[in-house]
């Protein structure tokens, strides 16, 4: 007898899950969109337990009849496509059928729904993929499902999970893009007793208010642009927004929150050397197009795209970003028509191009100039790394005795020394010892805090500083919970003044709050020191110069700034005698 046999439909189901269904955030996700199909104005998500033990999620949308339920729970049974030909054009976000029979296979569902102006709605519940309960009852319109002891019956996906707070963080994350994705709906997350937020519906620049708090929302530059075919809207943060993680970064392409690389890159190319090095800006765009020319059938949770004109798009959103930066209406003071780049003869002399990509900067694939490095890709820090390691077997460990010679804009120091001519990062020298000298008040108790002779009330709290409210106060804040999602800003971190300080509030609240916490201090003193160190671009005063390699000097690992970047290069003798042909 042959050893094939096709699987029954509850073990098929359980493998979809697999793909569909990784955590408790792809339920939220899935039933979410679901709700956003419907055509829902109102999207509640509510989960309650330490251990996410129920995910609720319910919608005011045109419900489910009573015929179709048990259909819904079919293995690729949707009602958003009907051919192979639609699939050329998806409109809506689902369209695979396989999200509610594979959350139901592993977990105990209930739903309740009912169409608008139907005399009864309906019940299911399910366990574990097998129906125990399916009746017509009382419901309002729209539909709830509740979801419970997800993977209960896959104990090794569920011991796969991260920590619960981890997985909270997924969530939360995942209500905010979804919330981004659709600004015209109203959409909430709730914790127990707590709610950590609920968009009006009135659009994006409101969305964003309530999500990331009102310093972001005032320091963004509005983006809108239509070509052929497509259509971006949205906002980008100004260049004192940018943050040190990319967790601030949302693309939508037909409302559908995406991860592209490329279109990613389009928008840090359009910011060129506005960009500070090593920073990630803030974005949220919504690109509309043709359906016809993207592919989002390309990954079972739909979170990957591909374009037929991928090129086209990528410059389109390049020159939108770059025109709303920089153009006549752009909101960025003293913002020029063209980013000041390298002179191009410079470039075609390699050994200043070497020295430049040791100082962080990154040849522009456009061949138009240079542009900042993209931050910390695998392949970026590796380099970084090795190149750190390079200037470390050139003059040891340890920081040269210098003396200043002079400033080459906008932020190198030159200077004297044992090996040869030095060049100092200003921006990554001061960095580097602020990032030390925080870490160890850090290490005795906290880092010391100014109170404000007048307390700011902050109009909306984002969710994400609600999160960490406690936690920052190790780093000289005090944030005051003040009635409803508002709160009173008492301290601030000694020697900030309080425009600089909001905006390090915003960008180390999100640094505390994003995913791994072994992380959260190195990331929130290095965005503390990159906040307070001198700027590329300001001059600083010989006195200054001088203390500042002193200080450096005095440091554990002077060489680095602390994302990695070298504080200084050195010119050899030998290559300056190699270069004046004496050798
Ligand atoms: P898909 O979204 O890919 O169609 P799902 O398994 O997520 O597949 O849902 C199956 C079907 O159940 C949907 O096509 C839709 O008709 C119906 N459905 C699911 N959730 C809802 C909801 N919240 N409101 C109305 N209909 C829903
Ligand atoms: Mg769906």
């Amino acid at each position: 007898m042959g050893r094939i046999k096709v699987l029954d439909p509850e073990t098929v189901n359980r493998v979809a899950a697999g793909e569909v269904v990784q955590r408790p955030a792809s339920v939220v996700k899935e039933l979410v969109e679901n709700a956003f199909d419907a055509g829902a104005a109102t999207v509640k998500v509510a989960l309650s337990g330490k251990e996410l033990e129920s995910v609720t999620v319910s919608d005011n949308g045109c419900g489910i009849a009573g015929e179709d339920v048990p259909l819904a729970f079919e293995r690729h049974a949707t009602s958003k496509i009907s051919s192979g030909a639609d699939l050329e054009r998806i409109e809506t976000l689902g369209f695979r059928g396989e999200a509610l029979p594979s959350i139901a296979a592993v977990s105990r569902m209930t739903l309740k729904t009912k169409v608008k102006g139907a005399l009864a709605g309906t019940l299911l519940e399910i366990d574990g993929g097998k129906v125990v309960k399916f009746e017509a009852t009382g419901a309002p319109s729209g539909t709830t499902i509740t979801v419970r002891d997800l993977f209960y019956n896959t104990p090794a996906r569920r011991k796969f999970l991260s920590s619960w707070k981890t997985e909270n963080t997924a969530v939360t994350d995942t209500a905010v893009r979804l919330a981004l994705g659709r600004p015209d709906v109203s959409l909430s997350l709730s914790y127990g007793e707590r709610e950590v937020f609920r968009t009006t519906g009135a659009g994006l620049l409101s969305a964003i208010n309530t999500i990331y708090g009102e310093t972001v929302a005032g320091a963004l530059v509005p983006v809108s642009a239509e070509t052929e075919g497509m259509r971006l809207e949205g906002f980008v943060g100004r260049p004192a927004l940018s943050r040190t993680t990319r967790r601030s970064q949302t693309l939508l392409v037909n409302s559908r929150y995406v991860k592209h690389a490329g279109l990613n890159t389009a928008v840090y190319l359009a910011y060129g050397t506005l960009l500070p090095t090593g920073k990630h800006p803030f974005f949220v765009l919504h690109l509309t197009v043709d359906p016809g020319v993207v592919d989002v059938n390309v990954h079972p949770q739909k979170s990957a795209v591909r374009f037929s004109r991928e090129r086209e798009v990528a410059d389109f959103i390049r020159g939108a970003v770059k025109s709303a930066l920089f153009g006549r209406t752009g909101l960025i003071p003293g913002a020029r028509s063209n980013p000041v780049r390298m002179p191009v003869q410079q470039r075609s002399l390699p050994e200043w191009s070497d020295v430049l990509r040791r100082l962080g900067g990154r040849e522009d694939p456009a061949g138009a100039g240079w542009q900042p490095a993209q931050g910390e890709t695998a392949a970026g820090a590796a380099t970084e790394g090795v190149l750190a390691k390079e200037e470390r077997a050139l003059y040891g460990e340890r920081f040269p005795a210098l003396s200043y010679l002079g400033f080459i804009r906008p932020t190198y120091l030159l200077a004297a020394g044992p090996e040869g001519l030095y060049i100092v990062d200003q921006h990554a020298a001061h960095e580097r010892v602020l990032f030390e000298k925080y870490a160890s008040a850090l290490a005795r108790g906290g880092i010391t805090s100014q109170m404000l002779v007048e307390p700011v009330v902050l109009d909306t709290v984002s969710v994400e500083l609600r999160a960490v409210a406690e936690e920052i106060e190790r780093y000289g804040f005090m944030v005051e919970p003040f009635g409803e999602g508002t709160g009173l800003l008492r301290a601030i971190p000694a020697g900030s003044d309080l425009d600089g300080a909001l905006l390090l509030l915003a960008d180390l609240t999100a640094c505390l709050a994003a995913g791994d916490p072994l992380d959260h201090e190195r990331s929130a003193l290095a965005s503390m020191a990159c906040h307070n160190a001198v700027k590329a671009g300001e001059s600083m005063a010989a006195a200054a110069v001088t203390a500042l390699f002193d200080r450096l000097a005095a440091c554990k690992e002077p060489l680095t700034c602390p994302h990695g970047r070298p504080t200084v290069i050195c010119l050899s003798r030998e290559e300056l005698e190699r270069r004046f042909g004496r050798r």
